[in-house]
């Protein structure tokens, strides 16, 4: 990587003011250091070289607030249901092993291609960090674990367990990839593992993943402690709390600013935002896995007024179509009417806000790391981010630089 480049496009969106015409965005050891007019840029910069993009659009990196990378298309259990779909998932656990490694590098080359600079990925034990790490990406894997897996132990055995795992396995990694826990939802994780782990991990100043109101079968085990779930898992002892997986989460100390709860898509009502605004929670909204798994449609124009962080996520390739944070994106602004604009935003800064890394990625602005896409796409258009945003999703991401390296070029064949 040289220590100076300017990348320069037709069009820049930072993201946090206006498009800039004829753009460019000044890079200074990885990080940004101006973004402004190509000819201010290059006039104060006479020396540093410049790649040029002229018929295309620069755009801060996808950030992907919660995904898997150890799945793949092929043999994706069949949709419809959540706990159908989660049946046969757990049956071909053992097949899967074989692979998992191939379809995290397949999927985390897939998100690089579609212009990902910074993942969120949650996988059992953090199995899949090896393949976030070397993508060349940024990003936090956030490691699951399930207590069924130890055998006699307690809560606090678990928790100790897990926790010392994790920190083994941030030995040695790229400056800017870290590993964290997961608590994988309130169906696999006992409550007072859950409230140990939310509890420990926040002391450390770490943040946290979950599964948080996914599924009709989610809401009916949490309340009821009946239904698909109960089904594959037992009651477990803790389902049948009476409420709601959002009041049940807040019970159990999860809900807090360091948590990113993925899925929120059933059970959420005017209730479950008001606990999750007042909590500080961050939401990580996925709705193409949602349509698949016949889990309903996040609430997430109420949320965002309600002042909820939201990002996008496209969650695995076992429940979702693509790896393509931008495409993900596209269907939540059919879905919820957004603009162009908010979308983009949605893609990129807010999923960034609601993973706590504000400060470092997800808008193009001087001091954080140059994490871009160039995406091609004809200039202009009625409104010019969502039709970038639909060239990206569509295949038209070209250059993908994270910290200031090109971890991905189709220009250069
Ligand atoms: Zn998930």
């Amino acid at each position: 990587m040289p220590e100076a480049g300017i990348f320069a496009a037709g069009t820049v969106m930072p993201v946090t003011r206006p498009p800039i015409p004829d753009g460019a965005v000044l890079v200074e050891n990885g990080r940004i250091s101006a973004v402004g007019p190509l000819f201010v840029v290059s006039r104060n910069n006479p020396e540093v070289p410049v790649r040029h993009f002229p018929r295309s659009t620069i755009i801060p990196g996808a950030v992907n607030t919660h995904a898997h990378l150890g799945f793949r298309t092929k043999d994706a259990p069949p949709g419809g249901t959540f706990s159908g779909w989660l049946t046969k998932l757990i049956e071909r656990l053992p097949e899967k092993e074989s692979w998992t490694a191939e379809a995290a590098r397949d999927s985390a080359r897939e998100a690089v291609e579609a212009g990902t600079t910074f993942m969120a990925e949650s996988s059992p034990y953090g199995e899949c960090l090896p393949q976030l790490a070397e993508s060349g990406m940024a990003g936090t894997v956030y490691a699951e674990f399930f207590p069924g897996d130890y055998e006699g132990s307690g809560p606090r055995e678990v928790v100790d367990s897990i926790i010392q795992q994790v920190r083994e396995i941030n030995e040695g990694l790229p400056e800017r990839v870290r590993a964290r826990v997961s608590v994988h939802s309130a169906y696999t994780v006992d409550p007072e593992s859950s409230r140990l782990a939310a509890r420990r991990t926040r002391e450390m100043g770490w943040t946290l993943a979950f599964h948080l109101s996914e599924s009709p079968e989610e809401v009916e085990f949490v309340r009821d402690g009946t239904g698909g779930l109960a089904d594959i898992f037992g009651s477990n002892g803790w389902g049948g709390s009476g409420v709601s997986p959002v009041r049940y989460a807040e019970g159990i100390e999860m809900l807090a600013p360091e948590t990113i709860a993925a899925h929120l898509a059933t059970g959420v009502g005017e209730e479950e935002i008001e606990v999750l605004a007042r909590t500080g929670v961050a939401a990580a909204h996925c709705p193409r896995s949602n349509e698949n798994l016949g889990c309903g449609i996040s609430p997430v124009p109420r949320m965002l007024e309600s002042g909820v962080r939201v990002g996008m996520g496209t969650d695995g390739l076992w429940s979702s179509p693509s790896m393509n944070l931008f495409e993900e994106t596209l269907v939540a602004a059919g879905l919820h009417g957004f603009d162009g604009a908010t979308a983009l935003r949605l893609a990129t800064l807010e999923g960034a806000r609601a993973l706590g890394v504000e400060g470092e990625t997800g808008s193009l602005e001087a001091g954080k790391w140059a994490d871009l896409a160039v995406v091609e796409v004809a200039p202009g258009g009625l409104d010019p981010e969502l039709s970038t945003l639909e060239a990206a999703a569509g295949g038209g991401v070209v250059v993908t630089v994270a910290g200031g390296a090109v971890i991905y070029n189709r220009t250069e064949g």
